[in-house]
């Protein structure tokens, strides 16, 4: 099972996306496609049919290849990003007349997984471009270059390039066997979650801290609950706005949870078959039932899996 947001079909052409020559070729050729995203959505068919909506460079009148963004290349054909705001407001005025702009995840099961890849890279690095507009030195204007993938101060006696960052977030599958002898998973929520919604804990990593101490301090710090055997198991790109989400197992020593200390609202050991209870995140039909993260999530996936028996030690 593959998760969501990593069945990427491009070549991203790292070593080729610096040459202006070839990058130029790129743009101009008719096969060219571009990703449209306006106020962090993106633009989809208006029909319930939804799929998302790929523009020829024609359709974008005026726009230069310093706007936009290479994401890659499938076959013969290369796709960008671009940011609405680079358009004049009669030609989006146009374009969004095409469709409707949903925001990436309110579509996610409903488009191929592959393009709900592409549409997650083109959002994270629109986000970067709208969020580092000026240099981080002298606080001049920075430029695009290199095909969107840094950004250059336009100070002549600075020029400090910046490069589109993801922020690491570490988020565990808690396990142990607790003193009646059942494995149990730990899990949290926070206040604002759909009411009976439960997730692995999760947290940013801090500078100077390696991903297993991160683990470690993330769920002392929201359960006061120990834990040792921190094991990686796998990752997924998180876009919303600019994470990777770096997914483990951890055993834990101790069993009484505090969340006096941080900001969960609750936190709970679950036994497997409590878990085979759990309802699905947007099923409302039992007000009290307990409920899984969202299943495009590595949440989902880790919970899912240790239910199962597919990962940790118990
Ligand atoms: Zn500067």
């Amino acid at each position: 099972m593959s998760l969501m947001y990593t069945d990427m079909p491009l070549e991203r052409c790292s070593n080729q996306r610096s040459n202006k020559q070839w990058l130029n070729a790129q743009f101009s050729s008719d096969e060219a496609r571009f990703c449209l995203i306006k106020d962090d959505e993106h633009l989809f068919t208006g029909n319930e049919n939804v799929h998302p909506i790929w523009l020829k460079r024609s359709q974008l009148f005026q726009i230069g290849i310093n706007s936009c963004i290479f994401l890659g290349k499938e076959n013969n054909r290369a796709i960008f990003a671009l940011d609405s705001n680079k358009l004049n407001p009669a030609t989006l005025a146009d374009i969004t007349e095409l469709g409707q702009w949903l925001p990436l995840r309110k579509v996610t099961f409903s488009i191929e997984q592959a393009d709900a890849a592409i549409l997650g890279l083109a959002k994270a690095l629109v986000y970067w471009h709208k969020t580092n507009l000026y240099c981080g030195k002298c606080a001049s204007l920075n430029q695009l270059v290199e095909a969107g993938h840094a950004r250059r101060c336009t100070n002549n006696l600075c020029h400090n390039m910046t490069f589109p960052r993801t922020d690491p977030a570490v988020i565990m599958l808690v396990e142990r066997i607790c003193d009646d002898g059942v494995p149990r998973c730990l899990l949290g929520r926070q206040a604002i979650w759909p009411q009976g919604m439960y997730s692995t804990l999760a947290g940013f990593v801090d500078p100077g801290e390696s991903l297993e101490q991160a683990v470690c301090r993330e769920v002392a710090e929201e359960s006061g609950i120990e834990v040792t055997n921190v094991s990686y198991i796998r990752s997924q790109p998180w876009p919303f706005p600019a994470s990777i989400m770096l997914g483990f197992t951890a055993q834990a020593l101790s069993e009484k949870i505090d969340i006096s200390q941080d900001t969960l609202e609750d936190a709970q050991w679950f036994s497997r078959e409590q878990l085979m209870q759990f309802k699905h995140r947007d099923d409302n039909t039992e007000e009290d039932s307990y409920k899984m993260s969202s299943t495009d999530s590595i949440s989902y996936y880790l919970i899912d899996a240790w239910k199962n028996q597919r990962i940790g030690q118990f």
